[in-house]
């Protein structure tokens, strides 16, 4: 995200031309930026260079599948992702884990609506909804590192995945297992206990960015979540 980027930056995905108008006009109105790709492919291209801040994904692309795309953003990215989808038995797959989408609106739909879950994923992931609110976190997914109240922190590569998932759903519980499968690329069950080392870090990094600041919540024998409400 630039510094000098005050309004989100959505990305909508669609190929058919009268719905990004529509999509386009009310997002405008309600003060976020977009551009729209057409296909999968330029879909990519955009997220490799733009600072995207949620991507608004049809499922039925010319070149590949919208669940196919967003499984491909999701190898290196954790924009939020907002389904467009035709028919109600997509619906599973969409909110499923395996996808990895944030929410949905089926077509029908009215714009404001999707303008409506649009601000809500986006001030549930923290990522600033207008010029008056700043974000606790501020992920950087081009340089890979992650930035608390103004600070950016000093992170290996491992405590800036397993923070980087957090982030991404503030709430959510993530058990050991979980989150080694997001860090690692060969998880193995004998290193769950580094998860919990790579926590303690963490949470000493953070507390110094501030005294006495402890954003990651221990869940006893299931894992750990991000708090939720920690936007100002
Ligand atoms: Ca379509």
């Amino acid at each position: 995200m630039k510094a000098t980027q005050t309004k989100p930056f959505i990305l909508i995905v669609e190929d058919e031309p009268s719905i990004v108008d529509t999509i386009r006009y009310t997002l405008e109105t309600d003060n976020f930026l977009t551009a729209c790709a057409g296909s999968g492919e330029e879909a990519l291209a955009m997220l490799a260079t733009e600072p995207v801040d949620l991507v608004v994904l049809d499922v039925g692309l010319p070149d590949l599948s919208g669940f196919e795309l967003c499984k491909q953003i999701r190898r290196d990215s954790s924009v939020p992702v907002l389904f467009l989808t035709a028919r109600n038995d997509e619906i599973d797959r969409v909110v499923g884990l395996e996808i990895g989408g944030d929410d949905y609106v089926t077509k029908p739909f009215s714009p404001r609506e999707l303008s409506a879950r649009i601000k809500a994923i986006l001030r549930r992931t923290c990522n600033r909804i207008d010029n008056n609110s700043s974000p606790v976190f501020s992920v950087d997914e081009h340089k890979q590192c992650i930035t608390c109240l103004g600070i950016r922190l000093e992170l290996s590569r491992y405590e800036y995945l397993i923070l980087k998932t957090l982030i991404n759903r503030p709430g959510r519980v993530y058990s050991r297992r979980l989150l080694m499968e997001q860090a690692w690329d060969e998880p193995d069950s004998s290193m769950e206990r580094t998860v919990d080392a790579h926590i303690k870090n963490l949470r000493a990094k953070l507390k110094r960015v501030q005294s006495g600041f402890d954003p990651i919540i221990t869940h006893r024998g299931s894992g750990y979540s991000l708090r939720e409400n920690l936007c100002p």
